[in-house]
């Protein structure tokens, strides 16, 4: 079967002329980069052949005495609030959305991205993260003595828009030209080679298990006619190498009758716990000398020690391959990323739970650098195998919902081909056509958006508001070719269009969609959600009417006043953007609706019990 080739957009793969481009794993804890090496992906070192740069940044007064990796490690200890470590965890992030512990004091509002106060200044994620890919974008031109024609950063399955953007951004500020964020555990796949299965008729099914220093991910990735498609994810944001270290920590304490350790003593007891776990990867038995006396740990041991982390690994892996709709019969291979995944005790679990070994033969913490390296390789037109290459779309593709907001159904950077349904439903009792409006862009308001095309589904059978199942099908095929199909389930009627997107966008308006949408973001959650309050005090608004028709009588004449002032405050609140005035309104309304809706549904209960008494006493279907 012939492989998909697809160029990037506006990248052509011109012959004969050798591009260099490289992968970077920007990670929680260490960050490296890769480059493809006459014909092999190998990962760079600095200049006192380090390979991986602790993700950790030290600002100092001075503008330009910037510590990084592990000349800022010192800075942990004496000057912690200017010693950012982690901080992919805050990339993207508001400040309301961060829960975790940090020494760190943030600046800016609840829901904008924080920015860290430091002595050099205030510094956001994206800077921080720019600073740290600065260094490995030196790192790599240094090496490969050749301008860089692009990079490709890995970033986890789950990291949402915000996330990706403000990692793309961070690249672009560290002045590389961003060829795809690639996921982790695509990237992982890619570096054993299992987008070149012989078998590649079949659908093939992995797992990616990654345990790192205090992170843990597992993804269950599909493999499809040349397209790696993420299944589901799942995992740990506290649970990694750090928190083994912790558990012989405290076996040490019992089997030294320790009841409490000072600072001092725990932090020598953790060196000492994280050397003899890296150790034990190699030797099947060590001695750890503490407090004057030796304490021998076998493998056996260390794996009863770390059980209850293991388990809870393992609980996640069969919950992840639960949701991806899986059996393990389903897994043709498990792949092992991470430092921690080099202990014999996890290589172990992973291979029991899942019936099979699991691939480790490339170092696993460089094996998500190695996979974006080969990635980049294959994107600036390198690869000489003619092997695939994966495009994504460049902008969100959805549709206008009630309200004029946009419903994504195919976010921007999805892999293609790619196909995604979602049910809608009407909004009207007895509403028989529905208008499938198709559009793309990053903003939530349709008006800010591009859009596509559109057309009516007709026919719908009559039936009360949101009981029709309108199932709408994107799909947009390997040349980026997209089709919108909606199709009534209960009738099967349906409907088709045929949009060629994105491509006939110039570059400057694909950049101006894109930047608006992320200057935009705050103000357009604010707007999103005025309107879906309003629609649903409209839908509020007609039902009551609809009601008050049919049951009236059953208010008193200042009920009945108080219920007709209600509905009127919010009709006229509802032709204002103040968004605590309509909640008021709404508020009030419930007040008054609520009594009602009591009223109602006793007539209906007395309705319903005397009904069937008639029935049971006669065979007539008279009330
Ligand atoms: P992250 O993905 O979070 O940046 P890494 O993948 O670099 O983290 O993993 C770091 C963890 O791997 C640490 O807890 C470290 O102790 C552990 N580790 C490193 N080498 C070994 C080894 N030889 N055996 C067991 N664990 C190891
Ligand atoms: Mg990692």
């Amino acid at each position: 079967m012939a492989l998909l080739q697809i160029a990037e957009p506006g990248q052509s793969s011109e012959p004969h002329q050798h591009r260099v481009a490289i992968g970077i794993d920007l990670g929680t804890t260490h960050s490296l980069v890769a480059a493809v090496r006459s014909g092999e992906a190998k990962v760079l070192q600095d200049e006192q052949d380090r390979v991986l740069l602790p993700s950790i940044v030290h600002y100092a007064q001075q503008p330009n005495q910037i510590q990084y990796g592990d000349d800022a490690k010192s800075f942990l200890l004496t000057d912690p609030q200017n010693t950012i470590v982690s901080v992919k965890r805050f990339m993207g992030r508001s400040k309301a959305d961060i829960k975790f512990q940090h020494p760190y004091t943030l600046l800016g509002s609840d829901h904008e991205m924080p920015t860290f106060q430091t002595t050099a200044g205030e510094k956001t994620p994206v800077e921080i993260s720019a600073d740290i890919l600065n260094q490995l974008r030196i790192r790599a031109e240094k090496t490969l003595e050749h301008p860089l024609n692009g990079a490709v950063i890995t970033v986890p399955a789950y990291f949402d828009e915000a996330q990706r953007q403000a990692t793309r951004d961070a690249a672009e500020l560290a002045g590389l030209k961003v060829l795809r964020l690639l996921n982790e555990p695509t990237a992982a796949a890619v570096a054993y080679g299992l987008d070149k299965d012989s078998n590649l008729a079949i659908d093939q099914n992995y797992v990616i298990y990654d345990l790192g220093g205090g992170t843990f991910d597992v993804s269950v990735l599909r493999f499809s006619q040349g397209v790696f498609e993420v299944l589901a994810t799942g995992g740990h944001t506290a649970l990694g190498g750090d928190d083994l270290d912790r558990l012989i920590v405290k076996w040490l304490k019992e089997q030294l009758q320790i009841e409490e350790l000072n600072n001092e003593q725990y932090a020598n007891f953790i060196l000492s716990a994280k050397t003899a776990k890296e150790k034990l990867s190699d030797d099947h038995t060590i001695n750890i000398s503490l407090e004057k006396k030796e304490i021998t740990l076998d493998r056996a041991t260390f794996e009863s020690i770390i059980q209850t982390a293991l388990d809870r690994t393992i609980h996640v892996c069969k919950r992840v391959l639960r949701d991806a709709k899986l059996t393990i019969d389903d897994i043709q291979n498990v792949v092992l990323v991470g430092g921690s995944t080099r202990s014999y005790a996890v290589q172990q679990a992973v291979a029991e739970v899942f019936q099979q070994e699991p691939l480790c033969t490339i170092n696993p913490d460089e094996v998500v650098a190695i996979g974006a390296a080969i990635t980049a390789n294959q994107l600036v037109g390198n690869s000489k195998d003619g092997s695939l290459l994966l495009d994504v779309t460049p902008l969100s593709l959805g549709l206008e919902t009630m309200g004029g907001l946009v419903e994504r159904l195919v976010s921007r950077n999805t892999a293609i081909p790619v196909a995604r349904r979602q049910e809608f439903t009407t909004y009207k009792d007895g509403q028989t056509a529905m208008l499938i409006h198709v559009v793309q862009g990053e903003r939530d308001l349709v008006e800010h958006c591009r859009s596509l095309g559109r057309f009516v589904l007709h026919d719908i059978p009559p039936m009360t508001a949101g009981q029709a199942r309108i199932e709408v099908t994107f799909q947009v095929d390997a040349d980026g070719l997209l089709s919108v199909s909606a199709k009534e389930t209960t009738s099967g009627v349906q409907a088709k269009i045929d949009i060629k997107p994105s491509y006939g966008l110039s570059d400057k308006d694909m950049e101006r969609l894109l930047v608006e949408g992320f200057q935009h973001a705050e103000e357009d959650k604010n707007l999103r959600h005025l309107q879906e309050t309003k629609v649903e005090a409209k839908r509020e608004l007609e039902a009551l009417t609809q009601a008050l028709t049919v049951d009236s009588d059953l208010l008193n004449q200042s009920q009945k006043e108080n219920l007709d002032h209600a509905q009127q405050h919010l009709a006229k609140t509802l032709e204002t953007t103040d968004i605590k005035d309509i909640e008021q309104a709404i508020e009030t309304l419930k007040l008054h609706s609520d009594e009602f809706a009591a009223l109602r549904m006793n007539r209906h209960i007395d309705k319903a019990l005397s009904g069937t008494k008639l029935d049971d006493w006669s065979n007539s279907s008279s009330e």
